[in-house]
């Protein structure tokens, strides 16, 4: 960290920082410049609290040299993570990861039905939402535990593995005993008590980035959950706000080749609530995976119209049938390859 200070600061001034970061227990290296001095604080151990530095006497601003995140970071791990499920699917390898579902488990047929086609079509991970996190009260909030039994039959039946969403703290637990993988949405990234209990739920965790965050806030937040203890960690880019309105969210492909720079943890891509629209979602799913995306999280609904829950980007499933192909072109060219299919464990 660099203390700045003002051109004017006093020789009192600098000697007050130098003070500061001593009684703080770093060391302090004044560096005299030709119009101002400033002050290294050497040490940096992730804890220092920037706060107290720029209030004092002199300072102009402090800037931080290193990150506030350190596990999740490839300074710590230079390797990529691998997060290996018990299907044989590995996230973050070379190969391309699809998870694929509607957007909340409707029903037991439903669920049980669309999984048998995705997989057929290549997923290996099934999404699908017991616990909906929806904007408004009115509107459908999910099965609950009855939505967390119909995946897990739906695994049953064809082997993909599932991926739902946990919405708090308390009921953590409940979707950790059926998920393979614990979603944490885009209005939870910053739910600290939730993460730190997801860190210590011995599955993995998908952690969405939130919809205002920025990469440095997201990576902290997947250093909740690496902090706790679990290093089975999945970031998933959904799209954040921005001012213009011709998509639901503004889908942040620079963000994929910029996390895998900054971490070793796996990064996917979610075009469908990136974008809010079926038309959309192919082209963005090709862009994410082009961007070096480790797989993609893609709503698909049997009758997108009818679904209760984000019809609207919902792909039918011959159009997930053509991102397929699609991206597997895309992955071909990059030196990547889709996930082998998994054979279904019960036929149809
Ligand atoms: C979802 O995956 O259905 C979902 C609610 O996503 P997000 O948290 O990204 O909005
Ligand atoms: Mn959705």
């Amino acid at each position: 960290m660099l203390v700045v200070m003002k051109h004017n600061a006093s020789e009192e001034d600098i000697s007050g920082v130098v003070g500061t970061i001593t009684e703080m227990g770093y060391d302090a290296r004044p560096i005299p410049g030709g119009q101002r001095t400033a002050v290294g604080l050497i040490g940096n151990d992730g804890r220092v609290d920037s706060g107290r530095l720029q209030g004092l006497a002199g300072v102009l601003e402090v800037i931080p040299v290193t990150h506030a995140y350190k596990q999740v970071s490839r300074e710590w791990k230079e390797d990529d993570t691998l997060v290996t499920l018990p299907n044989g699917t590995v996230v973050g390898g070379n190969e391309l990861v699809i998870m694929a579902g509607p957007c909340a488990v409707e029903g037991e047929r439903q669920i049980i039905d669309i999984a048998h086609i995705l997989c057929g079509m290549g997923a290996t991970i099934l999404r699908g939402g017991a616990f909906k996190p929806r904007t408004s009260p009115y509107s459908f909030q999910g099965l609950g535990l009855e939505g967390l039994r119909f995946l897990a039959r739906a695994r049953d039946e064809t082997g993909m593995m599932v991926v739902t969403e946990a919405l708090d703290p308390e009921g953590l637990d409940l979707v950790a005993e059926y998920a393979d993988i614990i979603q944490i949405g885009a209005r939870n990234m910053q739910n600290y008590p939730l993460l730190r209990r997801a860190g210590r739920a011995g599955k993995p965790v998908l952690l969405k980035r939130g919809m205002a965050a920025t990469i440095e806030e997201w990576l902290l937040a997947a250093e909740y959950l690496l902090a706790e203890g679990n290093h089975d960690v999945i970031l998933c880019e959904r799209g954040v706000r921005s001012f213009a309105k011709h998509t639901r969210n503004l889908l942040d492909l620079a963000a994929i080749p910029v996390v895998k720079s900054l971490s070793h943890l796996p990064i996917i891509a979610d075009p469908s609530h990136g974008t809010g629209l079926r038309s959309k979602v192919i082209p963005l799913a090709r862009a994410s995976v082009a961007a070096g995306a480790d797989g993609l999280m893609i709503e698909v609904h049997s009758d997108p119209p009818r679904a209760m829950s984000d019809g609207a980007q919902s792909l039918y499933p011959e159009q997930f049938q053509e991102l397929m192909e699609q991206v597997g072109t895309i992955a071909s060219a990059i030196g990547r390859v889709v996930t082998a299919p998994l054979e279904a464990v019960t036929p149809v």
